[in-house]
């Protein structure tokens, strides 16, 4: 297995100081890797236009015009706004080998991106925790 380089972000803060900005739901999928109850994500039937930050920085990451109904339980979307927008891992815990999709900016834990999104789009689906995003509504690009 290839050692991962530890990447560093642009914006870095301690455990403690983002345990303060967030609330302790986002905490736990941000910072701890958690994931939201399928179908319980506040993003999850949301079909409004708009923009997808991080909810931790701020960070643009995709838009709704790459959002899908995939019908998996999570926000799932097509590609993010930019490639430099997320950061990708290998991640190989709960016994699966899986790609894990960060924030590119601060290195928060967005989902994990499958290869089994529509065949149309590039097939990729990425997979993100409501919890993971603030939605800004009403951009149209
Ligand atoms: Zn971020």
């Amino acid at each position: 297995m290839k050692k991962q380089e530890p990447k560093n972000y642009e914006i870095s803060k301690s455990e403690a100081e983002w345990k303060e900005q967030l609330d302790a739901q986002s905490f736990h999928v941000l910072r701890e890797k958690g994931t939201e109850r399928p179908f319980s994500g506040q993003y999850y039937l949301n079909k409004e236009t708009g923009i997808y930050d991080c909810k931790a920085c701020g960070n643009p990451i995709f838009h709704s015009s790459k959002k899908y109904d995939s019908g998996c339980g999570w926000p799932s979307f097509t590609e993010p706004v930019n490639p430099e927008a997320i950061d990708v891992k290998m991640d190989y815990s709960h016994f699966m080998v899986r790609e894990e999709i960060l924030c590119g900016k601060c290195g928060g834990h967005l989902g994990h991106r499958f290869p089994d999104g529509p065949k149309d789009q590039g097939g990729i689906r990425y997979c993100i925790n409501s919890l993971s995003m603030d939605f800004k509504g009403g951009t149209e690009d």
